[in-house]
């Protein structure tokens, strides 16, 4: 008899549509679960509607995904979703992942007037042929998809980017005020591990920027064997080392989630020492066992954990 990973290599496992591929067993992980894991003190809210879906026994893809919809949804925060920072033309557009326990995806780039671009993406991964949609493509695709089209610029917003058109300085300083880009990873019950990542990018970037967060391999990354990692921060940094993949491939090569963070924050700087003043870059990173830790470059980087022992915040490491 033909084993899974057998099927799987002999290539008949992807003809076989997503929805009855969810059906089929995976290999069961170990560690104390449920546990989930998100960027920013502003996670703690997110992490405590995603146990809402864990402690029940739901699944991680839908922890996630309800749970970084709590920041989409919240105009205080100012880099996700409604109410998020515009680009320097006063759009606010948005970029959002999902990566599932079998290194599924979906992605959505410069999505704009759709407020939960998480769940597009999920869309993306289920109802649509590809990995990612971006710009008007993407927001049509939301549209059949049954998503209502708003507008995302809030007063607050609006008077921000007002403000700033006074000087029109672009600084990409990333801080702990202006930038909560939210990535979580979760694993339930079952030892299924899933990620999301959603972000309306850096305040006043080029019309059509997109940072890392959309992107699988920079601002997320998942594998069903080793763990999963996202990030927040500056996003051209993050893309340039690939940095979550990197950080999954640390955590193979057997390293702990906090070292194989850090490891990933060196290499940032590394790659080109001399340009990094002010730059800042946070990762996270959640082996398949439940073990998890995040690093960061300058001090100021938070992010929050609920496992059996509860929600909290914890001030990450930081280089320098
Ligand atoms: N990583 C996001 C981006 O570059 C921004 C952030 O995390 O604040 O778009």
């Amino acid at each position: 008899m033909i084993n899974r990973k057998d099927f799987i290599r002999s290539g008949l496992f992807g003809l076989i549509p997503l929805s009855v591929r969810n059906l089929i067993p995976q290999p069961k992980a170990s560690g104390p679960f449920p546990v989930v894991i998100s960027t920013w003190n502003t996670g703690i809210r997110a992490n405590a509607a995603a146990w809402e879906v864990l402690s029940k026994g739901g699944y991680a893809l839908d922890a996630v995904e309800t749970g970084v919809k709590v920041e989409e949804a919240d105009p205080k925060n100012m880099s996700v979703g409604y109410g998020g920072r515009p680009d320097r033309e006063g759009k606010v557009t948005l970029d959002a992942c999902v990566m599932d326990e079998r290194g599924e995806c979906g992605s959505v780039a410069f999505l704009q007037d759709i407020k939960h671009p998480v769940s597009v993406a999920r869309k993306v991964m289920t109802e649509s042929p590809h990995w990612m949609l971006v710009g008007e493509g993407a927001r049509q695709f939301a549209l059949d998809q049954g998503f209502k089209a708003e507008n995302l610029l809030t007063p607050e917003a609006e008077k921000a980017w007002k403000n700033w058109l006074k000087n029109s300085e672009y600084k990409p300083v990333i801080n702990i005020e202006n930038h909560d880009t939210i990535g979580m990873l979760a694993i339930d019950e079952q030892g299924r591990l899933c990620g999301a990542c959603t972000t309306s990018g850096a305040a006043w970037k080029m019309h059509g920027r997109v940072g890392d967060s959309p992107i699988i391999g920079a601002g997320l990354f998942v594998d069903p064997n080793v763990g999963g990692a996202t990030a927040t921060g500056l996003g051209e940094e993050v893309v340039k080392t690939a940095g979550a993949a990197l950080i999954v491939e640390f955590m193979r090569q057997g390293h702990d989630p906090s070292v194989a963070c850090k490891m990933a924050v060196e290499r940032i700087i590394e790659r080109d020492a001399a340009n990094k003043e002010g730059v800042q870059v946070g990762y996270i990173a959640l082996n398949k066992d439940g073990a998890f830790g995040g690093y960061s470059i300058l001090n100021g980087f938070t992010y929050a954990v609920y496992n059996e022992d509860g929600n909290r915040v914890i001030k990450s490491e930081h280089l320098i």
